[in-house]
C-alpha cells in the first residue's frame, strides 16, 4: 500500500528471516513449526526493554503468546503503535484492565448441544474442531480457552457431534470453527468434511480461518483440491487492516476462489488498529481487490483482556455512515454486536429515518440532505376494501386508460 513504510514485509522478512530459502519461507508446515511463543524469541526480533519483558512474561501466564513468521515479518518494529502488531504482540493491559469483561460472554458453554457443537441459531450450527491457532489475536473472543490449550476434538468427540447433526434435519448450514480448523492436516480435515457432506439436509459448509491473513501459505494446492471436491464449501477468513493484504494473503484468496470456494472477511474493530474510516475504507476496498467479500465488522465482544482494544459503539456506527454511499455497497460490512448470555448478532446502522408516519417519511441520505418519501398507504385499501369493487377499480382504471382489455385483468 503506498502510504505505508516502504514495503515493511519484504525488508522485515530479509532482516529477520535472510537465511530461510523460498521453498522453507513458502512451506506452511515451516510457519508453524518456527511460530514465536516466548518473549525471549520475540525480542530478538522486536527489541523490548527490560521493564516490558518482565511484563509480558507475566502477561503470556495467563495469556499465552504465538505469532506466526509471516505475520510478525508485517510488525514495523520500531512502531511501538504499529496496528499489526497490536493484534499479536501481548499487553500488560490485558492484565491491568482485566477486571472488565466476562470470561465467556457469547455463552457458548450454555449453548452446546453436545461437547464442541454450538447450535444457536436454527438452521445453522458451529463445530469447535479444535482451539489451536496459528497466531494468538489478543482481541481472541476464546482467549480463555488458551491456557487449557493444545487439544484437537477426538474422533468419539466428532462422531457425537455429527450424530446430533444427523437428528437435526433443520440444520442446513454448518460452520467449521475453532481455535483455528485449518490447524489440522488437510487429511483430517477431509475426512470431517466427507461426513459433514453426507449429512443430506447439509447445504452448505462454511470454514471460519485467519490462515490466508496470518499463515497464507497454508492454502495450498492439496488443501484446494481436496476443498474444490466437496462444495459447496465457503470460507470466512478475518482481515483486519489493509496492510495484511500482503502478495501471499492475495495469491491464498485467489487460489480459493479458483477452488470454487467463495471467501468473506470477518473483521473485529479495534482500538487503534482500523478504528478509523480512512482505514476501513482502505482495508475494505482493498479486500475486494484481492476478490473477498467484506461481510461483518464485529463490535470487540466484552472479553476479559481485551478491553483496552474495544471501542464505544459509536465509533462503529459513524464509520458505517461514513462508508455508505461514499464507496462500492458491497464494500460495506455488516456492523454487528454479539450480544452477551447467547443472544446472537445484532446489526447496528445510522438511522437514516428522520421521521415516519403512515403517509410519509423524511429520509436522510448519505449526504445529510433530507427527503420527502411518499409512503404507500395502502394498508386499508388491500385488508378492507372486498375482492369485487377492487377488482372493478381495476377494470374502470384500465378502461379509461383503453389499453388493455378489462376482463383480462386478475385480482
Ligand atoms: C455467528 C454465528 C453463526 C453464523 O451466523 P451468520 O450470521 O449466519 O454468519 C452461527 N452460529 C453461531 C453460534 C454464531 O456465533
Ligand atoms: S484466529 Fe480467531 S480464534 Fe484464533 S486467536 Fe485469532 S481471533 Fe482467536
Amino acid at each position: 500500500m503506498e502510504d505505508e513504510p516502504p514495503s515493511t514485509a519484504a525488508t522485515n522478512r530479509r532482516r529477520l528471516f535472510g537465511n530461510i530459502p523460498d521453498s522453507t519461507w513458502n512451506d506452511w508446515k515451516w510457519h508453524f513449526r518456527n511460530r514465536i511463543t516466548t518473549v525471549e524469541q520475540l525480542n530478538e526480533f522486536i527489541p523490548l526493554s527490560t521493564e516490558e519483558q518482565a511484563q509480558l512474561r507475566w502477561v503470556t501466564m495467563r495469556y499465552p503468546l504465538s505469532i506466526t513468521p509471516h505475520y510478525l515479518s508485517l510488525i514495523d518494529p520500531c512502531d511501538p503503535d504499529d496496528p499489526i502488531r497490536k493484534q499479536a504482540v501481548p499487553s500488560i493491559l490485558e492484565l491491568s484492565m482485566g477486571k472488565m469483561g466476562i470470561e465467556d460472554p457469547l455463552a457458548e458453554k450454555e449453548d452446546s448441544a453436545v461437547p464442541g457443537l454450538v447450535h444457536r441459531y436454527s438452521d445453522r450450527a458451529l463445530m469447535v474442531l479444535t482451539d489451536i491457532c496459528p497466531m494468538l489475536c489478543r482481541h481472541c473472543t476464546r482467549k480463555r480457552e488458551w491456557r487449557h490449550g493444545g487439544w484437537v476434538r477426538t474422533d468419539d468427540e466428532i462422531e457425537a457431534m455429527l450424530d446430533y447433526l444427523r437428528r437435526h434435519k433443520e440444520v442446513r448450514d454448518v460452520i467449521l470453527s475453532g481455535g483455528d480448523p485449518l490447524t489440522l492436516s488437510t487429511q483430517h480435515l477431509e475426512s470431517i468434511i466427507v461426513r459433514v457432506r453426507a449429512i443430506e439436509h447439509v447445504e452448505i459448509i462454511r470454514i471460519g480461518t485467519r490462515f490466508p491473513v496470518v499463515l497464507p501459505q497454508r492454502i495450498d494446492d492439496e488443501l484446494c483440491n481436496m476443498l474444490s471436491k466437496h462444495g459447496p464449501i465457503w470460507l470466512n477468513t478475518h482481515f483486519n487492516h489493509p496492510r495484511e493484504l500482503t502478495p501471499e494473503s492475495a495469491r491464498a484468496i485467489d487460489r480459493l476462489l479458483r477452488a470454487g470456494v467463495p471467501v468473506n472477511n470477518q473483521s473485529v474493530l479495534l482500538r487503534g488498529v482500523n478504528d478509523s474510516l480512512e482505514t476501513q475504507l482502505r482495508l475494505c476496498q482493498g479486500l475486494l481487490k484481492i476478490k473477498a467479500r467484506p461481510y461483518y465488522l464485529f463490535q470487540c465482544d466484552e472479553v476479559q483482556g481485551t478491553e483496552h482494544l474495544r471501542t464505544p459503539v459509536e465509533v462503529g456506527i459513524r464509520i458505517m455512515e461514513g462508508m455508505r454511499g461514499h464507496t462500492s455497497g458491497f464494500a460495506i460490512p455488516n456492523f454487528v454486536v454479539d450480544l452477551s448470555h447467547g443472544g446472537g448478532k445484532v446489526p447496528l446502522q445510522p438511522n437514516y429515518i428522520v421521521s415516519q408516519t403512515e403517509e410519509e417519511l423524511v429520509l436522510k441520505n448519505y449526504q445529510g440532505r433530507k427527503f420527502r418519501y411518499r409512503n404507500p398507504n395502502n394498508r386499508k385499501a388491500t385488508r378492507q376494501m372486498p375482492v369485487e369493487s377492487l377488482l372493478s377499480a381495476a377494470k374502470k382504471q384500465y378502461q379509461t386508460k383503453g389499453a388493455v382489455d378489462a376482463d383480462r385483468v386478475v385480482v
